[in-house]
């Protein structure tokens, strides 16, 4: 494939969408322990704004290529690959780690000091916003054939962030009642599926009726309109003034004081984000008196990914899909994404975007 060219999209500096260019660029090859996938579906993710904002302290190598989620076919295999093969379907675990160090060998990849997310750390250049991108064989795990590439890319780094909060983390108990803040978001719709896997009651937040409706479909048992209704209030009307026992946190500052009141006696709150800003307050008195634990989370290793997939492959986790767009109409796409108006999952398609969903 040498000199052979690929169309994907990057940026040579950061800013708003309009610095997303839509160029040709060279075709990767598979290294010893590497494979290629023809990317056939890339999820968008909020690392894809961050790395394109720019993030205060951290250092992007420019070029750029965004792009976390993503599935397709793998077309070729180094040398030493002997897990998949040319033609597997699969979906990409975008934890890169060394997988030698201590953490790495046991399960907890996410510590690796050589921890980069691929398509948000990696660079220059590597990330799924491309027609083929080249992967450790360690990084792609075969997916089912009753699963499109677009619901796969919906179901990777954002079904084992939620796995790694409630399940890891908070260590989520059958019967408990959970708050879960940005109900559609991909985090959330993952969240609510999961917890309801453990027999929880689910009270899902968002902004709309439309996002309370869907967020209703996957299962939340009861649903806010923050932007209607006091969420507080209404917690503790739902729970019988006694509040819930994990919250599931994302939003940050805007939302961290009513998430500490929401919490009963002995709750847990899981953080994983700060899309509202990250200096929140906290009157200690609150927490010890009443005994939270504040669980910070970060990323997630293979095996979440691949317990959350279980889940997939019996139809008890679903993704929620917003729209579906070819790649290059990358731009459009992230001014929908940061618009707040989606409703799940917006979805790029390197080749061909053929699908039922609707276009915007
Ligand atoms: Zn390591």
């Amino acid at each position: 494939m040498e000199d052979a060219a690929m169309k994907g999209v990057l940026f040579y500096e950061h800013g708003g969408p309009e610095v997303l260019r839509y160029e040709e660029m060279e075709e990767p090859e598979a290294g010893e322990h590497e494979v290629v996938v023809r990317i056939k579906a890339v999820g968008m993710n909020y690392n894809d704004i961050w790395a394109r904002q720019g993030l205060p302290g951290i250092k992007f190598t420019l070029p750029h290529i965004p792009g976390t989620d993503a599935a397709g076919e793998i077309v070729q295999i180094g040398k030493r690959v002997t897990t998949v093969k040319v033609g597997d379907r699969v979906a990409v675990h975008p934890i890169l780690s060394c997988r030698i160090c201590s953490d790495c060998t046991s399960g907890r990849e996410y510590f690796c000091r050589n921890t980069r997310v691929w398509g948000f750390q990696t660079g220059p250049r590597m990330g799924g916003y491309v027609q083929y991108a080249n992967l450790p064989e360690a990084n792609v795990f075969p997916i089912p054939d009753t699963i499109t590439y677009e619901e796969a890319a919906s179901l990777t780094a954002c079904l084992g962030t939620s796995w790694h909060m409630l399940v890891t983390r908070a260590r989520i108990q059958p019967g408990e009642t959970v708050l879960i803040w940005g109900a559609t978001s991909g985090i959330g719709t993952t969240a609510i599926q999961i917890a309801k896997l453990f027999n929880a009651r689910v009270i899902a937040v968002a902004g709309s009726d439309e996002k309370l409706e869907a967020a209703r479909q996957l299962g939340a048992d009861e649903t806010i309109n923050y932007r209607t209704e006091n969420v507080f209030r209404t917690v503790r009307k739902l729970t019988d003034k006694r509040g819930v026992d994990v919250v599931f946190e994302h939003t940050g500052v805007n939302t961290w004081n009513t998430s500490i009141q929401c919490m009963a006696y002995g709750a847990r709150l899981v953080t994983c984000g700060n899309t509202t800003g990250f200096h929140a307050q906290l009157d200690l008195r609150v927490l010890f008196w009443k005994q939270l634990s504040l669980l910070g989370c970060h990323s997630m290793n293979k095996y979440e990914v691949q317990e959350g997939w279980k889940f997939v492959k019996t139809g008890h986790i679903k993704p929620l899909i917003d729209r579906i767009l070819p790649l290059e109409h990358a731009a459009e796409a992230h001014s929908r994404f940061e618009s707040d108006n989606r409703v799940g999952r917006i979805i790029l398609t390197p080749w061909e975007a053929k699908s039922a969903y609707n276009y915007v």
